[in-house]
């Protein structure tokens, strides 16, 4: 246990702590995306990071309403992994010239994100669930889908020319 954090003893502070968590991943993420969409050379790719952008924003309001539903107050935490993620995307992006090479860092480490959001959410969703939060669940689980279709939509622009092209 860190010296500023709060203990966790029930699976409710557990949860609640992993919302604060993803609280903070998303408030990260918003910002990392502008930096993405600069570098991003294939027209579809910047629009993909685009739509996620605003989606993102949204993301984020919308876990104010969750944190709202639950009655408890809006607070992140600090999340080492997320934090980790976009360093080193940042690191590697800082490290390729080759626009098409770059394209596919931008999949691979957007996709990392997603991947990470997409655990997250599924186990706070199950969450949510088995304390009889309906409406957090709910709320999550939409949050969910976006990041499956996010995951979903990236994979596609890979297939459709952005590796091939970086391959060239
Ligand atoms: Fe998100
Ligand atoms: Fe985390
Ligand atoms: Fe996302």
């Amino acid at each position: 246990m860190g010296l500023f954090t709060t203990p966790i003893k029930t699976l409710d502070d557990l949860f609640t702590h992993m919302l604060q968590d993803i609280y903070y991943a998303e408030q990260q993420i918003a910002k990392a995306l502008p930096k993405m969409i600069d570098k991003a050379g294939a027209p579809a790719l910047k629009q993909a990071f685009e739509k996620h952008l605003h989606e993102t924003e949204a993301q984020v309001t919308r876990l104010e309403a969750v944190f709202g539903s639950l009655g408890k107050p809006v607070k992140g935490v600090t999340c080492a992994a997320i934090d980790g993620i976009i360093s080193e995307t940042k690191e590697i992006m800082g490290d390729v010239g080759d626009p098409e090479v770059m394209d596919a860092a931008l999949i691979a480490g957007a996709q990392a994100v997603e991947h990470y959001e997409i655990t997250r959410y599924g186990t706070l969703a199950a969450f949510a669930k088995q304390l009889g939060h309906a409406e957090a669940a709910g709320l999550l689980e939409k949050t969910l889908t976006e990041e499956s279709a996010t995951d979903a939509a990236l994979t596609k622009l890979a297939g459709a020319g952005v590796n091939r092209k970086a391959a060239a």
